[in-house]
């Protein structure tokens, strides 16, 4: 006889809402978690596997809030698209079992370097073909004509080349959502800023308001949301005047954002993706970028900036802002996404249980189903880990893969105790 049930005895439930620590017991039947107990009750253990959990701690899995699955591990934008798309599938398939095995059972896809790769990843993974966790499957990045993302040489034109999708007007724009909302996409993403690694720099705002408009107006008339690439304050406003409720970066947010973000806290998500600018200005010194360099001191200027930004977030209280660092390139190797929560606490100035509450509840938030994901409370979807360690008292803990001891996602155990 097969055990279908679970449950999780004498473990430390860290539920995900930000509640203290506490003692209890978790059963798990079939994909959802059933009920949550003090360790004297007696929860009904009929066909069930126990699983004494010796004071080991028991938490949600986590959401990484700006993923890639399909960022190669390469240290430019260009040489992404280098790799063929045969290779390219491979390597994405094995990066979402890396999601998986770092504990992130949820990952909000923040665009796809390839038009369909998203879309097949993640039908892939609910099909149960391969393994990796639920994902939102986005557009390439959407990008102006010579913007962010265009990476294709000037004398070659090649949509194949080219990182990220390049639009000019609204009527291109119109035709680039409708195609990827064909593939099936749950968001779209534009790229309404520069980034420093780029001739166009993070303060340049370089898609236009007809361009925004027609994206959006597509979007809603499918009932898809949105998410931008937008680190300079005009983009950022272009986020909040549109609706696009994933702002990724915000690094340059002014007091107008910052006020404009608080007044509306329930409906936007910001994603600093701190990773990617703490790695590329103090940590990709092998990949040719040595922190002394023009550009990683452009980035440690950034960083300076974001975390100020993120800090102000952070004490007006309810912005949501989430982990997600951009991982997927040389000096941001994927299967490192918990090292975000590091930064939180270090940088931001939360503590750790702010820093899960982020990872956790919010990620059920901004997957777009905060009454059945992202918490260990009864009725969710069975998405948790057994952690041999306290992140309340050490964040880093959940960086270890070796402490993860169980991984489960969807009531199945993606690891098991060995
Ligand atoms: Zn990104």
């Amino acid at each position: 006889m097969s055990l279908d049930n679970v449950l999780f005895k004498n473990v430390n439930i860290i539920d995900g809402t930000g509640a203290d620590r506490f003692s209890g017991q978790v059963l798990i039947e079939g994909n959802r978690i059933k009920r949550i107990a003090l360790n004297d009750d007696n929860l009904d253990s009929d066909n069930v596997r126990v699983i004494d959990g010796a004071g080991k701690t028991l938490m949600p899995g986590l959401c990484d809030a700006h993923l890639h699955l399909t960022w190669n591990d390469q240290p430019t934008l260009e040489f992404i698209t280098m790799m063929p798309p045969e290779e390219h599938l491979i390597h994405s398939v094995n990066v979402a079992r890396k999601l998986l095995d770092s504990g992130f059972t949820s990952g909000v896809g923040a665009a796809s370097a390839r038009p369909r790769f998203d879309c097949v990843l993640r039908n892939a993974i609910n099909e149960g073909h391969i393994v990796g966790p639920r994902y939102l499957a986005n557009t390439q990045e959407i990008t102006t004509t010579g913007g962010l993302g265009d990476t294709s040489p000037p004398h070659v034109d090649i949509d194949e080349l080219s990182f990220g999708w390049r639009i000019s007007g609204p009527d291109e724009m119109r035709k680039t959502v409708r195609q990827f909302i064909k593939y099936g996409v749950d968001l779209i993403k534009l790229n309404l800023s520069g980034e420093e690694i780029t001739p166009i720099p993070a303060r340049a705002t370089t898609m236009s308001e007809e361009e925004v408009d027609m994206a959006m107006t597509e979007a809603r008339r499918y009932g898809i949301r949105a998410c931008a690439h937008a680190r300079s304050a005009d983009s950022v406003k272009q986020c909040l005047d549109h609706g696009i409720e994933i702002i990724y970066h915000a690094s340059f947010a002014d007091e107008e954002c910052l006020d404009r973000l608080e007044e509306h806290k329930d409906k936007f998500f910001v994603g600093p993706g701190l990773a990617w600018l703490v790695q590329t200005a103090y940590g990709a010194a092998e990949f040719g970028i040595p922190p002394e360099s023009e550009l990683a001191q452009a980035y440690a200027n950034e960083l300076e900036v974001a975390v100020e930004a993120m800090k102000k977030m952070h004490a007006r209280g309810g912005i949501r802002v989430l982990p997600g660092g951009d991982y997927g390139f040389a000096w941001t190797p994927h299967g490192t996404n918990a090292k975000d929560l590091q930064y939180f606490v270090e940088m931001i100035g939360m503590t750790p249980m702010e820093a899960i509450v982020s990872a956790t509840k919010m990620g059920g938030e901004i997957m777009g189903q905060p009454n059945s994901l992202g918490l260990i409370a009864e009725g969710y979807f069975a998405d948790v880990l057994l952690v041999d360690g306290n992140p309340e008292e050490d964040i880093t803990v959940l960086q270890d893969h070796n402490k993860l001891e169980i991984i489960m996602k969807d009531g199945e155990f993606h690891k098991d105790l060995t």
